[in-house]
């Protein structure tokens, strides 16, 4: 909608979008593979779990990048998948399988029945969580388990073409045979394999090498023996059955670099014989104290944590926003604290002060806010843009409003609600919701006041502070809030 209205002649030009590709270790320009629409393909959760609010950034993430593109007249195509089976808790091949541990942690049998309905429970919170986080849901949503045969062909055709070898436990990729492999993130194979801890498995050509079968007594049937899917041919397989042999943008955390995206890269070259991604994104980590979020630290954040103490989705985006998505950010609850108190600045801003619904957006401020974002998505840089529009005073209010909401097309921090929502999600109480004994209290304080009876008016005050409301007076009367 946006799009449209900045398309018209006297619009100054469209910022051209430049994106950090993690193969070229560069910003470059964006240029898609087709003028119909940007493919995208987000890696997504291993459904064991809650997610935890490290996990939640990839996909703020992803979303930004997708609401940029659309902003700047793109189409987007995206996937992201749901990891139902397989992903092991070391990405080379070792570790513990993230779903039986979500089994065992759950008292249920190790089936694949069991397994799926696990994955039910956390996919569906996964949903809420994106709901929350006002993330736009992907074009597909693509579920390992679905996609069975699709990754039994794509193995089959690596093994037809000698990519594979047979081992005991499962079929493995021959790293050695792609003399591109690693070249994301500059791995250096020999290295691994000079630093290899004492292999496991022994039967393994190269330490580095992947399963893309791994046998077992769970399973499905396929013509290497019963058993699962690796977990990088997964998004390999899903990637190109949705969305095509070659994609425009992949996104994933930066954890995903050196093994499962150059794994990914790997399969897709080897079976289709072209370039299988052309922009590698990578949002970097989120830490707690400074430290990786992990559950046995017992620091595993989720999002029911920062409702349980009074955060909002509208909160924590705006607290991922403000920093760059390639900076580590450390988690606090008092840098959640300040975020919280600016996004109520701001939403005061548009549902008390502007309260204007049909103005323009102003070009210029909304031309400079796409330029932040056209380079490499500086959220940073965008919201201080919009903090600098709220004190624009050649701006009247209607034009303000107008592209506040403009600008929260992308940021989507809850700033282009209706008004009577938007209010709501201040706290400010309206009188049907304000209980008559606590009417009754501001009704007396402001008599108090009136009165210039400042002590009644304090202890009255703080008798509503212990009740659980805040009064604050302000030219329009008193206004009563929860606490
Ligand atoms: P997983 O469920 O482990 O496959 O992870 C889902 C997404 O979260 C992936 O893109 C990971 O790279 C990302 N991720 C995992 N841990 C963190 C973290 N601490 N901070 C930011 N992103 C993370
Ligand atoms: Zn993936």
């Amino acid at each position: 909608m946006f799009t449209d209205l900045f398309k018209s002649k006297s619009t100054p030009p469209v910022p051209a979008v430049q994106l950090f590709n993690t193969e070229s270790g560069n910003k470059q320009l964006f240029t898609p593979l087709s003028p119909k629409a940007v493919t995208l393909y987000t890696c997504g959760p291993t459904v064991y779990d809650y997610a935890h609010v490290g996990n939640l950034r990839a996909f703020v993430f992803a979303d930004i990048l997708k609401r940029t593109l659309r902003i700047h007249g793109y189409e987007v195509k995206h996937t992201i998948n749901l990891t139902d089976f397989g992903h092991l808790t070391d990405d080379s091949d070792a570790g513990e399988d993230k779903m039986m541990k979500g089994l065992k942690r759950e008292g249920l049998p190790v089936t694949l029945t069991a397994m799926r309905q696990l994955s039910d429970i956390y996919i569906d919170a996964f949903y809420n969580d994106m709901d929350s986080l006002r993330v736009l849901p992907p074009t597909t949503w693509s579920r390992a388990s679905d996609y069975i045969e699709a990754q039994i062909r794509l193995i089959e055709t690596l093994d037809q073409k000698g990519y594979t070898y047979e081992t005991s436990d499962g079929v493995y990729f021959d790293i050695q045979k792609f003399p591109k492999y690693g070249r994301l993130g500059n791995v250096d194979i020999e290295k691994l394999k000079s630093g290899a801890r004492v292999e496991v498995n022994t039967e393994k050509r190269h330490p580095a090498d992947f399963a893309v079968w791994k046998k077992g007594l769970l399973g499905w049937e396929s013509r290497f023996g019963k058993g699962f899917p690796g977990w990088h041919i997964e998004c390999s397989a899903m990637a190109m059955a949705t969305l095509g042999k070659e994609i425009d943008i992949h996104t994933g955390g930066i954890d995903h670099i050196n093994t499962h995206h150059n794994a990914e890269i790997a399969q897709c070259e080897c079976a289709t014989g072209k370039q299988f991604v052309h922009y590698w994104l990578h949002s970097a980590f989120l830490t707690i104290d400074n430290t990786k979020i992990s559950k046995s630290l017992g620091n595993s954040i989720t999002f029911r944590h920062l409702v349980d103490r009074g955060f909002s989705g509208d909160e924590y985006r705006y607290w991922l926003l403000t920093s760059h998505y390639r900076s580590t950010i450390n988690f606090s609850w008092e840098a959640l604290t300040a975020a919280k108190q600016a996004l109520f600045r701001l939403k005061r801003f548009v549902y008390e002060d502007y309260k204007q619904l049909s103005g323009t957006p102003d070009a210029t401020y909304f031309t400079k806010f796409k330029e932040r974002l056209a380079d490499d998505l500086d959220t940073p840089g965008a919201i201080a843009l919009l903090w600098e529009l709220t004190k624009d005073d050649t701006l009247d209010n209607k034009t303000k409003c107008a592209t506040i909401h403009a600008m929260d097309s992308v940021l989507e921090i809850g700033l282009s609600d209706d008004i009577e929502t938007g209010t709501k999600t201040l706290g400010i109480l309206t009188s049907d919701d304000i209980p008559a004994e606590i009417q009754a209290l501001v009704d007396q304080r402001e008599a108090a006041r009136i009165a210039h009876n400042w002590l009644e008016a304090d202890n009255l005050r703080t008798a509503l502070n212990l009740k659980g409301y805040t009064v604050e007076d302000t030219p329009h009367g008193p206004k009563i809030s929860k606490v």
